[in-house]
């Protein structure tokens, strides 16, 4: 073996997490004859908050749209907390698994986009409830409690009765993460959710999530662009290349001290 990858071979074994709550094992993916990832190993502990960072293209949506079950994986396998998301296993051999098994293991999933896709017609209460009546079949006074937890805890306690229009798009956007986490999910997904936002609503959101962050409970993989946030709300930071983890460790680490020319020529766009 090179010592090159001799060097690979030990950061993979430096990455595997005692039961991880999500675990990409040698994962890729590719478009007709495009390869997007490339092979992707990822273990995420309990609790732990993840930055991706990465040019455009790199391919760190389709990582999320895989584990919200929105892309199949070419080959490789996905699990959320123990359980195997694509494949189940029968007699010791994996098989496709069926829309139920789908369904059920994305429930422990929780997404939010860069486009908040509120019900319009609907005031902010309701968009926080449907869901959880719907789909997760709890009763409506326990959903509006819920909801209303979650509309506090974004600041937004006193907006319940107000319909999107009359809300500004950072306001909004804190409506599309309250609402994901009234069904409780085990993994939140947060997909540059800043990007379509004018600058000075940006702030606010950030600082959502940073407390929802600071809770300690959910999981997080965050894409952003906002490095400085990724600094202080990541546990371990991710630098995608090409469909491959090209850097990954500590913030400080990665984000101050960056060990590849690619990764130090991406950061320095953003001073
Ligand atoms: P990023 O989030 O880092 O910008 P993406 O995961 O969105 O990267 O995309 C990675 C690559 O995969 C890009 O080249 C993109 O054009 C391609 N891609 C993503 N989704 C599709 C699709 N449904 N069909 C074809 N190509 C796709």
């Amino acid at each position: 073996m090179s010592e090159q990858t001799i060097n690979q071979e030990k950061k993979k074994q430096e990455q595997v997490i005692e039961n991880p709550i999500v675990r990409y094992k040698n994962v890729s993916k590719s478009f007709g004859e495009t390869t997007v990832l490339n092979n992707l190993d990822l273990d995420i502990a309990k609790g732990e908050k993840i930055a991706l960072i990465g040019p455009s293209g790199s391919g760190k949506t389709t990582i999320i749209r895989m584990l919200m079950t929105l892309e199949e994986p070419s080959s490789g396998t996905i699990e959320v907390d123990g359980e195997m998301l694509w494949h189940k296993e029968v007699n010791g051999e994996l098989v496709p698994a069926d829309e139920k098994h789908l369904r059920k293991v994305r429930g422990n999933i929780g997404m939010v986009f860069q486009q908040y896709n509120l019900f319009p017609h609907m005031t902010i209460l309701k968009n926080c409830t449907v869901a959880p009546i719907n789909v997760l079949g709890i009763n409506k006074d326990e959903a509006v409690a819920r909801a209303k937890e979650m509309l506090e805890k974004v600041g937004l306690g006193d907006k319940v009765d107000a319909y999107p229009s009359q809300l500004s798009g950072g306001q909004q956007q804190r409506v599309a993460i309250a609402r994901s986490l009234v069904m409780k999910p085990k993994v939140m997904l947060f997909d540059e959710v800043t990007a379509a936002l004018d600058p000075e609503l940006v702030g606010e959101v950030l600082e959502v999530i940073k407390d929802i962050a600071a809770d300690g409970e959910t999981t997080m993989i965050l894409i952003t662009h906002e490095i400085d946030f990724a600094r202080d709300i990541a546990d371990r930071v991710f630098f995608l290349d090409s469909g491959k983890i090209a850097e990954y460790g500590k913030p400080e680490d990665v984000l101050v001290n960056p060990e590849s020319e690619r990764l130090q020529s991406f950061l320095s766009r953003f001073h």
